[in-house]
């Protein structure tokens, strides 16, 4: 019984195209939908996933599906700089070590994973969460600017470094946030060079982040 529905499973998963012209059973087709929901993930890729789970172990599976409804009951926004935590502060804001005078500006979670992988820079970030784009209805109160504002303002922090990205909207992103934080008692930088024009910072290769906050530059 086993046997013959391991070999039913990789028969249909070797036989796509055949297979699209039958009928699937229905939680088949629900779990492919799910996947063909994920970017860069097409209808033939999505069934070729769901076969591929049939042939896992239940225990697995059902990890598995843990794992997902908990995604994102488990984890939060960190109150102060809005990365990816399970508690209130993220282990960069609640690391003592780290110098709370230095902020990165960055677009995303990914950023800021790529910025500590290149081991150049100590201190605290502040993740936007997107950058400025009217062509895709998002404007500066989208995104966690306003806590950037006022995070600057409550004193402390001595210099900010605008690492969002260097494509039009992360350029147009930083411009903002300079003229936002005019008048501010605060060293305001741009990272700096290596980086090319269009480049994201989550893409971008350990030497080249390093170098480019090593020669960051003040935007006047
Ligand atoms: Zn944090």
């Amino acid at each position: 019984m086993v046997a013959s529905r391991v070999y039913l499973v990789e028969w249909v998963g070797d036989n796509l195209s055949r297979a699209f012209a039958m009928k699937l059973p229905k939680i088949v087709e629900d779990v492919a939908s799910s996947f063909e929901k994920l970017p860069g993930i097409g209808r033939r890729s999505a069934l070729r996933l769901a076969f591929y789970l049939l042939r896992m172990p239940q225990r697995d599976l059902e990890m598995f599906g843990m794992s997902l409804t908990n995604l994102k009951k488990q984890t939060k926004l960190c109150t102060i700089c809005h990365n990816l935590t399970d508690s209130d502060q993220c282990t960069v804001c609640s690391d003592q070590s780290r110098d709370n005078s230095l902020v990165c500006v960055v677009e995303s979670f990914q950023d800021v994973i790529a910025l500590e992988k290149s081991g150049s820079y100590k201190g605290l970030y502040h993740v936007l969460h997107g950058s400025i784009s009217p062509l895709n209805n998002v404007g500066p109160e989208e995104l966690f600017i306003d806590t950037l504002i006022k995070r600057v303002k409550s004193g402390g922090v001595k210099e900010v470094i605008l690492s969002t990205n260097t494509s039009l909207e992360g350029e147009a992103t930083a411009l903002y946030i300079k003229q936002a934080l005019d008048g501010c008692d605060v060293i305001i930088t741009r990272i700096g060079r290596g980086l090319p024009t269009g480049v994201e910072i989550e893409y971008a290769d350990e030497v080249t982040l390093h170098q480019a906050l090593l020669t960051r530059r003040a935007v006047s």
